[in-house]
């Protein structure tokens, strides 16, 4: 994506300021870069990445870079592997992420009208309260309810008539299975969902479609950069608006660095344009995607990301070929009585790599011939065969929180 004049302005006014932060972590990574020289797009291009690794040394308050008396709020990315990753935000941040956050609610044709029941936890993480905080600014009536507690949940939800849900796709699919077995549908008033924080495939999107009844929207977002609430797709498609006037989107070879070619997939790179308490420059989030060429039917002018493919990290290579979360939803999509889920693990066994793919069939499908099935779609898709374990739905584990899909026995 081309960066605008006022683009470039921006980073330029937030390079400046970051430079007079004493001891900022980009003050110290800014060195030597005087701001007046990022006039054009190969200029901003020389710009030096962040990564995540980097945030996190920067424990506690590195990345503050206001003074003190004006941070109002931090939050912290899920530390799965060690030190966590602290974002300061002012007054200012809150407000841009509400504001950016009500884009996506009324993105995804919502008014003040609808009652919003927020599954997602609160806390540290931005995923509840970024939802509660839109869904403010935009007017909603919000259902605060945090994760867990399935029987409360649907009693809130038939209670209050909520219309939308704001959940992970495995809650959702979760209260959607529950309906079912309650047989309580015709209670629930829900008209739209908002998933978020996970990636999640076609097969997925349309069950918990079937078992809810509702539209479904994809948010955007990560801790780093706000929260979730910095994209939306809109009811003309898959594809992700994401707010420009607020963060500026790369897609760089994960390898190389460089851009891929518009509608190549590669690694999402974030700049914020008017974060305060910490900003971003060049950001490598590890996430998956392309820009979709062209302009977006709905006459929505802000640019358009594909869904997130997977992780650049999630990526695992199995006897020399790359697969993906999104390239093992492909192969099961095409099996007939497949379920979306799925489990794959990798293991070294006598000197050689092996996938162990576990997938979920309905009932009455014959288990032995869906799993010559798989395996041949593996073969086309994945050009490699793993051993295909077919098991029953609702025999995988399902999860409130992120669903690890693919294990790597072998480190
Ligand atoms: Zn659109």
């Amino acid at each position: 994506m081309q960066l605008t004049e006022k683009q470039l302005e921006q980073i330029r006014t937030q390079v400046a300021r970051l430079k007079k932060v004493e001891g900022g972590f980009y003050a110290k990574k800014l060195e030597g870069i005087n701001p007046e020289d990022i006039k054009t797009q190969a200029d901003f291009e020389k710009l030096p990445f962040s990564s995540k690794q980097e945030l996190r040394e920067a424990y506690p308050l590195g990345l503050a870079a206001v003074p003190e008396e004006e941070i109002v709020r931090i939050h912290s990315s899920s530390g799965t592997t060690g030190t966590p990753v602290i974002i300061p935000y002012t007054q200012k941040d809150v407000e841009d992420w509400a504001e950016m956050f009500a884009r996506c609610y009324r993105m995804a044709g919502m008014t003040n009208r609808d009652r919003i029941q927020i599954t997602p936890g609160y806390g540290l993480w931005t995923a509840g309260i970024g939802f509660q905080l839109g869904a403010e600014r935009m007017g909603a009536m919000t259902i605060p309810m945090g994760p867990g507690n399935t029987d409360k949940q649907l009693q809130m939800m038939q209670d209050l008539k909520a219309t939308v849900i704001a959940a992970t796709s495995s809650y959702a699919l979760l209260l959607g299975e529950e309906i079912q077995k309650r047989g309580i549908k015709d209670k629930i008033y829900l008209r739209k969902g908002i998933i978020g924080s996970e990636r999640w495939g076609e097969k997925m999107r349309s069950r918990i479609k079937e078992q809810l009844g509702i539209e479904l929207y994809d948010i955007y977002g990560l801790t780093e950069c706000y929260g979730p609430g910095i994209g939306i797709n809109c009811s003309k498609g898959s594809g992700i608006h994401v707010w420009d006037d607020f963060v500026y989107f790369e897609i760089l070879d994960p390898v190389t660095g460089l851009p891929v070619p518009e509608g190549e997939v590669g690694e999402i790179t974030l700049t914020t344009l008017v974060k305060e308490g910490a900003p971003l420059i060049r950001f490598r989030t590890h996430d998956l995607a392309a820009f979709i060429p062209g302009e977006c039917p709905c006459g929505c002018k802000h640019p358009r990301i594909t869904p997130i493919m997977g992780r650049s990290d999630d990526m695992v290579k199995v006897k020399g070929c790359i697969i993906f979360p999104s390239s093992i939803e492909e192969v099961i999509k095409k099996v007939q009585g497949a379920s979306s889920e799925y489990r794959a693990e990798i293991d070294h066994v006598d000197g050689r790599d092996q996938m162990t793919l576990y997938v979920e069939v309905e009932g009455g499908v014959d288990r032995a011939e869906a799993a010559i099935d798989i395996a041949y779609h593996c073969k086309e898709q994945l050009k490699m065969t793993p051993i295909v374990k077919v098991v029953g739905i609702g025999e995988l584990p399902r999860s409130e929180k992120k669903t690890k899909r693919i294990t790597d026995n072998r480190f």
